[in-house]
């Protein structure tokens, strides 16, 4: 057996944290869980483990980290001018070692899980994810199983490879088959999925308190709203923790979504307490394609007072190209919360005197295969009189 299949193995040395069923309350001492609660597990129900205490992070004598966290908070006037807005901040997630928030999520859950002698994880992934578990089971002498969803950036494939992971491809839509078989049955630690699925990681979301520690320190008072990218929206999920447990601190947390993939907006808009599970879809917004979402962060949207909304893959590309434009080079899906925007001012949804944060999830670089279609870089001579002729037939000239 592993340390996947054995709960109570015990740990090389005693963690300061330890597990709370959010159904039964259950408490349970520090264990590698991969599967819930298990007393609700004997029950037939499903109860999601969370973190009680600190896990180890960046800054902690021993912890495992690449330099995660700790992004800058950008202001946007012009383009809080333009939409109306008092104050806009953009969190540059893309800062990040590996490119992507997703570094926090792997660095907490590896902290949590290394001192129970977990000797191999396995990813299942769109890109982002899937490339930072590789870097962080790199730098702590991990083999790691990459389960990549087909249509993922060719980058991502050649940064995990090089990094020394085994890379296998498969479907995008039914890849949580396999990645629930190495888990479950071949040994092999799951970092991701979180619930309706069966598997689930209770301590990567505690890397996110971090996205809300920051913004409370760099702004110095607590936004008034929180735009997050959504795929099952753990982020947004792991964030809301940072803010709930600081009182007076609660920002409206807001789902941003693809409107293919939309399961946020949809179980909101349906009161459902499951989140809805919808057909598989495209999106330009690779890495927010996914049927359904996670019942916790649908509790942090409602708790919070916010809402979901979504964006068309127009509106997604525009945003994207006007963030470029404003000097931040972001992924599809990062452009959702400015996508979104425009609709939520206009029904009202948010005022324009609100001080609102737009978290960009992850840098655009690994994704720029994706963009549609820029023309052609010209190439010219290197001469003087070619420059000059250039410049005047781009209408640059003097
Ligand atoms: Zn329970």
């Amino acid at each position: 057996m592993t340390a996947t299949t054995r709960p109570h193995m015990a740990p090389t040395c005693e963690p300061a944290w330890s597990l709370v069923c959010e159904l039964c309350g259950r408490a349970y001492p520090a264990f590698a869980a991969c599967t819930g609660c298990p007393d609700c597990a004997r029950a037939g129900r499903a109860g999601v483990l969370e973190v009680s205490g600190c896990l180890p992070r960046r800054g902690d004598p021993g912890a495992l980290t690449l330099g995660e966290g700790r992004t800058p908070l950008v202001e946007a006037p012009a383009i809080a001018r333009r939409l109306g807005l008092a104050r806009l901040h953009f969190k540059i997630e893309g800062t990040n070692p590996t490119g992507s928030y997703k570094d926090r999520y792997v660095a907490a859950t590896l902290n949590a899980i290394l001192p129970f002698g977990v000797r191999r994880i396995v990813v299942s992934s769109t890109g982002n994810l899937g490339v930072a578990a590789v870097a962080y089971a790199a730098a702590a002498g991990l083999p790691c199983l990459f389960l990549a969803a087909a249509g993922l950036p060719g980058a991502a494939l050649i940064q995990a490879q090089s990094h020394g992971a085994t890379v296998v491809m498969t479907d995008p839509v039914r890849r949580h088959v396999v990645f629930e078989h190495a888990a479950l049955h071949r040994g092999w630690f799951p970092i991701g999925l979180r619930m309706p699925r069966r598997i689930s990681n209770p301590f990567g979301v505690e890397g996110y308190r971090g996205i809300a520690e920051e913004v409370l320190a760099d702004l110095g008072q607590p936004p008034d709203a929180v735009l997050f990218p959504s795929a099952r929206g753990n982020g947004l999920f792991g964030a809301w923790l940072g803010f709930r447990d600081r009182p007076g601190t609660r920002p409206r947390m807001i789902a941003c979504q693809p409107d293919t993939a939309n399961s946020l907006e949809a179980s909101l808009r349906g009161g459902l307490d499951v989140p809805a599970e919808l057909p598989p879809s495209d999106s330009v917004a690779f890495s927010t394609r996914e049927t359904t979402a996670d019942v916790m962060a649908l509790r942090a949207i409602r708790a919070s007072g916010g809402t979901a909304v979504s964006a068309s893959d127009a509106e997604i590309l525009a945003a994207q190209a006007d963030l470029a434009r404003a000097g931040l080079f972001v992924e599809p899906s990062s452009a959702l919360p400015l996508a979104c925007l425009p609709r939520l001012i206009a029904s009202g949804a948010l005022r324009r005197d609100a001080a609102v944060v737009c978290v960009l999830t992850a840098s655009g670089v690994r994704w720029a295969e994706h963009l549609p279609g820029l023309p052609p870089v010209p190439r010219i001579d290197p001469t003087a009189e070619a420059l000059d002729r250039f410049l005047s037939e781009a209408g640059l000239a003097d």
